[in-house]
């Protein structure tokens, strides 16, 4: 007897026809000889709805009373549904969280789980009952109601499915499945029928709303094969596992995070722990930030840009000035009205050139880039927010991913050959086993890479296409690039630094130099003995804490850091090549790995 966990989201059971159609689906499986956990989310725009109707009490509700709110949302579609199954002659129980025993710290709406009781889900099917439960909501310690932030319910069903070892996860919603990128902003999106949890998981955090991007935590955590369906149709949908063994695909789909917000602190000192202290303060506040350059210093002054959510923007300048005050100098400054284009693929990883295929699409449409970073698997751009539907359409075009995807083949330089990754995942399942609470932060490994230098260009200019000339010169001279990081600095100049294999390096400052002849202001340099580490693991940007202990442990050791990317999956720094073993080793201890 199989085991399946069904999630529904808001339009699935948005009014009264919908819920006895899942109620349907649900029994139908049940009378297959199966073992069905509902999960349901609140009807339609409910929680959009109880949302405003606090606004309207006060601009500040305190955290606690707004989940105390939104979580009635899934407890009216657990009842309804219960009524609705038991309408077609089969027991369903509703259960909140807190009646399952979902156990979640005290962070008020972006609760984290920490175990999940089984007990009573069992009874209940092992008597042969159908459980619905509510998602989105916990309970902490001290019995008060919690939620796990919008569009939660996702984490709730992959949450539950890695409890009980289901057998499956299905996810129903408003669309066919997992498509190249939103298919209600992109006409011609295209459904996918597989992507890897490494991709899904990037995807989520970088904007692809239709999966809460912790619920892929989960999944990979604990193996769970999640499913994403239509509820509306008996399509196949989509199903999310591990990376298949055959060929990947380059780039597999691209997101956008509309409403994103930049911060900089300048005129810093330039000296070990100015990261560690920034990423300290935002972590304090779980605040995850994102697309992180440094200004290379001059004078013992430097400076560093990242991004946030706008959602986060009031607290992160707080969070910003406290940390100016402690260093004793500084400023903070902002931007809004810019809006974050990430392209995924773990084809990436083996394919020179994709992201000079990218700039060079947005380049065609007239997009200027404000800033870039690029991580083993996506490539993100800063742009405009006026312009961020044509660069989504334009990303999505340039890589033609409304087409049958174009394939890279594993195994090639600095690719993770398939018995490496297995090798991963054996460890990986091993510390999973041995966390304390379920949404313990998963690092399982740190490595260090030697064979790269760094090149940096001052003062290119800000304008559509610059980026794509450089780095498709050095793709068409064979040039293997691997971090890109890109800032907008003052008088519309944009500093720009990123890594080559270090037997590319002549060829390429020899190439790259052609190019920038044609800007006479800009200014190149390199270093060629550099040093990456990089710590692997899962869901290491949202869970702000893998960055603040990363970077104090290199602060602690007094290492500077020239360069940053942050993933869900890797988090790299460059540091001095002299530096890097040390580096290695006080990783290790930090993250409690052994050599
Ligand atoms: P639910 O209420 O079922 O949880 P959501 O609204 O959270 O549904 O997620 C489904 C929505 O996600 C779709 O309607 C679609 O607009 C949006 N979406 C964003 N990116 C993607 C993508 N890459 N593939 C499919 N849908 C996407
Ligand atoms: N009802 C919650 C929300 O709208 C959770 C969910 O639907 O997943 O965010
Ligand atoms: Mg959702």
């Amino acid at each position: 007897m199989a085991l399946i966990v069904q999630k529904f989201g808001g339009t699935s059971v948005a009014d009264a026809e919908k819920i006895k159609a899942a109620a349907r689906r649900a029994v139908e499986a049940h009378r297959a000889g199966n073992q069905v956990v509902m999960v349901v989310s609140a009807r339609g725009k409910k929680t959009d709805e109880l949302v405003a109707l606090a606004a309207e009490m006060t601009d500040d509700p305190p955290a606690r009373e707004m989940d105390m709110l939104l979580s009635t949302g899934e407890q009216e579609s657990v009842a309804l549904m219960a009524m609705a199954v038991r309408e077609l002659g089969e027991v369903g129980i509703s259960l909140t969280g807190a009646q399952i025993g979902i156990r979640t710290d005290s962070s008020h709406t972006k609760a984290r789980i920490q175990e999940i009781s089984t007990e009573r889900m069992r009874n209940a099917l092992d008597s042969g009952q159908i459980v619905i439960a509510a998602g989105f909501q916990g309970v902490d310690p001290d019995f008060n109601i919690t939620t796990l932030g919008r569009g939660g319910s996702d984490t709730t069903a992959a949450a539950l499915a890695a409890v009980l070892e289901a057998d499956v996860c299905e996810i129903y919603t408003d669309v066919e499945g997992v498509f190249s990128t939103d298919p209600r902003v992109v006409p011609n999106a295209r459904k996918t029928n597989r992507i890897s949890y490494d991709e899904m998981l990037e995807l989520a955090s970088m904007g692809a709303g239709v999966m809460h991007s912790r619920s892929i935590e989960f999944a990979k955590k604990y193996g769970v094969h999640l499913r994403v369906r239509p509820s509306y149709a008996d399509g196949e949908g989509t199903l999310i596992a591990p990376e298949s063994e055959e060929d990947a695909p380059v780039v597999t789909g691209v997101a956008l995070v509309k409403s994103e917000a930049r911060v900089t602190l300048s005129d810093i000192p330039d000296r070990p722990g100015v990261m560690s202290l920034i990423f300290t303060k935002m972590a304090a506040r779980k605040i995850p930030i994102d697309m992180v350059v440094q200004d290379v210093g001059s004078g013992g002054i430097a400076g560093v840009s990242f991004t946030v959510p706008e959602s986060d923007l009031a607290e992160t300048l707080t969070a910003a000035q406290d940390a100016v005050d402690e260093l004793g100098s500084g400023c903070v400054r902002s931007g809004t009205n810019v809006s974050k284009v990430s392209a995924v693929g773990v084809g990436m990883r083996t394919h020179t050139g994709v992201a000079a295929q990218m700039f060079m699409a947005l380049a065609d449409s007239g997009v200027s880039i404000g800033m870039i970073t690029t991580s083993d698997i996506k490539i993100s751009v800063l742009v405009d927010r006026d312009d961020c539907e044509t660069s989504l359409n334009t990303v999505h075009d340039g890589f033609a991913l409304d087409q049958v995807p174009n394939c890279a083949p594993i195994g090639q330089d600095n690719a993770d050959t398939p018995t490496a990754a297995t090798a991963r995942e054996d460890l990986q399942s091993d510390i999973v086993r041995r966390l304390a609470s379920m949404e313990d932060i998963v690092v399982s490994e740190v490595q260090l890479d030697t064979e790269q230098s760094r090149v940096t260009i001052r003062n290119v200019p800000d304008d559509p296409g610059v980026a794509a000339k450089i780095f498709t010169a050095a793709a068409n001279g064979g040039v293997m690039v691997d971090m890109i990081v890109q800032n907008i600095g003052t008088s519309d100049q944009a500093h720009l630094s990123f890594t080559v294999l270090r037997k590319h390096l002549d060829n390429c400052i020899e190439i790259v130099g052609k190019v920038l002849e044609q800007w006479s202001e800009t200014e190149l340099s390199f270093d060629r003995d550099i040093a990456k580490l990089s710590v692997m693991g899962i869901g290491l940007r949202s869970h702000t804490g893998v960055g603040e202990k990363m970077f104090k442990a290199l602060a602690d050791t007094d290492i500077n850091i020239e360069m940053i990317n942050t993933s869900e999956i890797r988090m790299s720094a460059v540091v001095s090549a002299d530096a890097g073993d040390r580096a290695l080793q006080c990783l290790h201890g930090t993250f409690g790995l052994s050599d």
